[in-house]
Order: C-alpha cells, then structure tokens, then sequence
C-alpha cells in the first residue's frame, strides 16, 4: 500500500516563522494549489487560526477557484476568493474596514506586481507575459481559473526580468504563462529583448508550450535566447481526441515544430513532450502509440498522469467512469490513476514508465 503524505514544511519550522512576525496582523493571505492538497490548507490555516486568533485569514489560489464551495465548508478561513471579480474589493474592504483596490484593475493592467523580497532566496525569475488560455480544453483547468485571457505589456515584462537578473544575479527564468507563444509578436519581443540585452539567460517552460505556434523564427529566438528546458503539449497522437479535447494541437504542426527546432540545433533529449496517461476509457495503447510517436519525431516523451479538475468538461465522465468518490478532492490526486480501468491499470501504468526509463 502507498502511504498517505502531506507536502511541506515541517510544522515546528512553520510554527518558529510565524513567531518572528509581529503579534498583531490585520489580514493574512492565504493561497493555495491543487485540490487534492486540501488537507495542507485546512492544517496551515488551523494554525495561523491560534496563532493570530484576531487576525481575518483569506484564502485564494486553486483548490479555492476549483471548488470554492468545499473551500468555504472546510477550510476554516474568514473568506474565500473564487474570482478575479472587482466585487471582491468591496468584501476585502468591508471585511478589513479599509480601502483595497486590488481587482479592480486586474484585467487592464500592463503588468504584473511580484516582490521577490519576500522570498528567502531567489533561485529563478518568473516570468509572467499573460493569464489564462484562449483555448479551453476539456481536461484543463485554465479556463476556470482564468475566464479572460489578458496580456501583459512585453516591453514591461522583459524590462522586469532584466531589473530582477541585475539585482539578483540570477540567470534562470520560467515561464509560468499558459499560453506563452500564443500572442506570438509579443512572445518574439520578450524574447528578442532578452537576446538584446546580451546577457545570458537559461530559460524553463514547465507549462508546455503550444507546438503550432513553434515557425522558424520563433525557434530561432527560442534557441539564441537561451531556452534550456523546453516542454510542449500534445498529450495524444489520437487525432479523435486531438479534435474533441479543444484541437490545441494537431501531429501534423506538431511535427513542423520539431523540424523547426532541430533545425536550431535542439536535441531529442532537449524537446520534452507531455502525453497524458489515465484519461477517463483511454487504453494503455494510445499512451503507447504517442510514446512511438514522439520518439519517432525525434523528441523525448514525458507521461503525465490525469488528474481530474472539478469544473472542467471532461470532469463529468471522469465522475462516470472512476471507481472513486471524485466528490472528495483527494482523489483527484493523479498518483492514484483515478481513472483507472480495465483497459488501464496502475499496473499498465508501470510498464509505461519502466520502459521509458530503459529508453
Ligand atoms: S491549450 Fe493548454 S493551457 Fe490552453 S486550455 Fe488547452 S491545455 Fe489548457
């Protein structure tokens, strides 16, 4: 059997930071991520709860956005944001008897407002050129959390990183965008500008980036701008299910991207490939034929389980099809293959990973 863990850190750690902050605190902000680590906030926020028993605790983040209704039953906190909504200035202002005007701008502005002070160390530079996807794909859960796609100004974010790489010393950005190159001028300008200031960058893109926008000259930026981890979505070669799930994708711009970026030099082994394993009835064959279909293409393939997220089109037959109780958010966690069946088991999905590892 798999042992049951909750992430982070230890809670005498947790327990000695909170200590060091002042006794009186007006609010705290609260965030948080996938759904099936619901138990973290639950147990982050019944501390802060005794420890600043005065103070208004407010949770955002995604568990939030994603099931807002069980956010407020069971996390414990005073309130909880769902939305970009500028309404919820007029609830953090009433709640906080003081004027907030944090939403009331959101989708207009030309950039975003991290302080990268506050963390203890600064290993990478984030970079943020927009929110949300205009795609929406029946297994992502973009559209949910960002119902408008908003781009930020690309002068202002490539000036940013380059503010942060000066003042840090730190060379290594991440895109956190989930539709980076989809505003393809403007992705060009940021990463034009990069290249333009001379410096040299390593540049991550854990959220996979969308093939079809990969033409010659963007791989060519790609490549002189220093992108060092590159990953793409595809997630299946099935064209059915390329068609049905939001046509993000389709093998044949696939494959042009692929050619476009050998073509800048890139290896196999550089261009990481997401293929999604666990959809609800998808059968170990398709994983296995998009496995083929990568490597023959000449890139490297990276198995992803499903995990399913609440709201979401595909949400509903994962509900049908999964011997799981979905309405309990711990089992949307995807290292339980909570999709599982008899033309995909957790067993199929060991072979999968075995075999890949040998590659
Ligand atoms: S294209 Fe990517 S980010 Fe956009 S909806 Fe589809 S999976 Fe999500």
């Amino acid at each position: 059997p798999r042992k049951y863990k909750r992430y982070g850190i230890p809670e005498e750690i947790f327990i000695s930071e909170l200590e060091r902050l002042p006794e009186k605190l007006e609010a705290i902000f609260v965030t948080s991520k996938m759904t099936y680590w619901y138990h973290g906030v639950v147990k982050t926020i019944s501390i802060l709860k005794k420890y600043f028993p005065d103070t208004k605790i407010i949770l955002g983040g995604t568990y939030a956005k994603l099931i807002p209704e069980h956010a407020k039953k069971f996390s414990g906190a005073d309130i909880v944001v769902s939305d970009e909504s500028p309404d919820n200035d007029r609830i953090l202002s009433n709640l906080l008897n003081k004027d907030i005007t944090i939403f009331q701008n959101i989708h207009t502005s030309e950039y975003y407002e991290i302080d990268l002070d506050l963390l203890l160390q600064v290993r990478f530079l984030p970079l943020l050129s927009t929110t949300g996807c205009p795609f929406n794909c029946s297994y992502c859960a973009s559209r949910k959390l960002f119902p408008l796609f908003h781009s930020f100004s690309p002068g202002k974010v490539a000036e940013k990183l380059l503010q942060w790489n000066e003042k840090y010393g730190v060379r290594d950005i991440t895109i956190f965008d989930d539709a980076f190159l989809y505003k393809t001028e403007n992705a060009k300008k940021i990463l034009g500008l990069l290249i333009k200031s001379g410096r040299s960058f390593r540049i991550h893109s854990p959220n996979a980036l969308h093939p079809r926008y990969i033409d010659r000259e963007m791989a060519e930026l790609m490549k002189m701008a220093g992108l060092y981890t590159i990953r793409l979505g595809l997630e299946s070669s099935d064209i059915n299910f390329q068609k049905s799930s939001g046509g993000k994708v389709y093998n044949k711009e696939f494959l042009t991207a692929i050619k476009n970026l050998h073509k800048q030099g890139f290896k196999p082994e550089d261009i990481g490939v997401y293929i999604m394993a666990g959809l609800p009835l998808q059968k170990k064959e398709d994983v296995y034929k998009t496995i083929q279909f990568v490597i023959d293409s000449g890139a490297k393939p990276k198995v992803v389980e499903y995990s399913p997220v609440p709201g979401t089109e595909m949400f509903e037959l994962a509900k049908k099809v999964s011997p799981f109780n979905l309405d309990e958010p711990l089992f949307h966690n995807n290292s339980i293959l909570p999709c599982r069946w008899s033309g995909f088991t957790p067993d199929d999905l060991n072979e999968i990973k075995l075999s890949l590892r040998k590659q």
